[in-house]
């Protein structure tokens, strides 16, 4: 299946502002996503294998993922999701919700639900605010974390009325995906300090693409800036294998020697963990880089000390 096109008048603006930039390599179609490379899967994190109801993914025994639509306002080409976004019926209806929020409230192990797609501020705020307070009231979820890419590709959706909808009783965290500094626009940042000053934390994740954010200064500049923000940089993701994106995919040692690069020369603030999804739904891990081989340590230099 084809993944869906659409963007956004912000995104449609920044493309325009840069056709070949960063920002219009993230979301305008090229002829390169139909080229199948013999690793890529059609669901390549194994979100399907621990499905066990319509909406729900449970991989990690104390947080669940919870998909109530499968839409974004803009579609990045890169998507690790790019076969199951953006079908006829994206939303959960009424009934598969209740079993989604029945299998949460079944299994009091859950400490952390997570509100992913699609893009989960693509709902009214009436409908977000549903969900978020049937989750509330299950009283072995403590968090509440919801992942989005809305504040940069349609910030103007992030309203008053939005943020009031998140008022719940127990903590909501929110993590931007954002891959560039260019998507961080004044209404963006707008947007987030809506949620901030809300006392909404926010940590952001960004995918490692080729074209777009692999190289130093560009990653340094994005995380400097979400930072300045008041948003934590959490992830940096190693490109998922899905399928017709191998012309954005680097190699894990490039991803590691361009952590090696800011280690040292920017603040630990601004410091991702770099993670590979392993494929088959094995789990998310840090690939590096590593500084200690149980003899020697590397410092940010790059020197070797004996240890200890
Ligand atoms: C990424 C992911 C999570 C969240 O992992 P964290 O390391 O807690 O951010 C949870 N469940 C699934 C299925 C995931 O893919
Ligand atoms: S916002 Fe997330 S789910 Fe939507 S297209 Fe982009 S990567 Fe995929």
């Amino acid at each position: 299946m084809d993944q869906p096109f659409a963007i956004t008048p912000t995104v449609a603006a920044l493309v325009d502002a840069d056709p070949h930039g960063p920002v219009a390599r993230q979301f305008v179609p090229d002829a390169r996503e139909h080229d199948f490379a013999p690793e890529e899967l059609t669901d390549p994190i194994g979100d399907d294998r621990f499905s066990p109801v319509k909406g729900v993914v449970h991989r990690y025994k104390d947080r669940v993922l919870l998909k109530p639509l499968l839409s974004c306002p803009a579609y990045c080409r890169f998507c690790f999701r790019r076969e199951m976004v953006g079908g006829e019926k994206t939303t959960l209806n009424a009934r598969e919700l209740d079993a989604a929020f029945d299998y949460i409230a079944a299994h009091d192990e859950i400490w952390e639900a997570i509100l992913t797609g699609g893009d989960p501020f693509a709902l009214s705020p009436r409908r977000l605010g549903a969900i978020v307070r049937r989750l509330d009231a299950i009283a072995h979820v403590e968090i509440i974390r919801i992942h989005t890419r809305v504040p940069v590709v349609d910030p103007n959706r992030v309203t008053a009325t939005l943020v009031a909808a998140l008022k719940c009783e127990k903590p909501v965290y929110v993590v931007l995906h954002c891959n560039h500094a260019d998507e961080i626009t004044a209404e963006a940042r707008r947007a987030c300090a809506r949620l901030v000053d809300r006392g909404i934390p926010m940590l952001s994740q960004t995918v490692l693409l080729k074209g777009v954010n692999d190289d130093a200064a560009t990653l340094e500049a994005l995380f400097r800036a979400l930072v300045r923000n008041r948003i934590k940089p959490y992830y940096l993701h190693h490109a998922d294998l899905a399928r017709g994106t191998s012309h954005f995919r680097t190699t894990i040692a490039d991803g590691r020697a361009l952590m090696a690069e800011l280690r040292g020369r920017v603040s630990g603030l601004c410091q991702p963990t770099y993670v590979l999804d392993i494929p088959g739904g094995h789990g998310k891990v840090p690939v590096g880089p590593c500084y200690y081989d149980g003899s020697v340590v590397t410092d940010p230099h790059g020197r070797a000390h004996r240890y200890p």
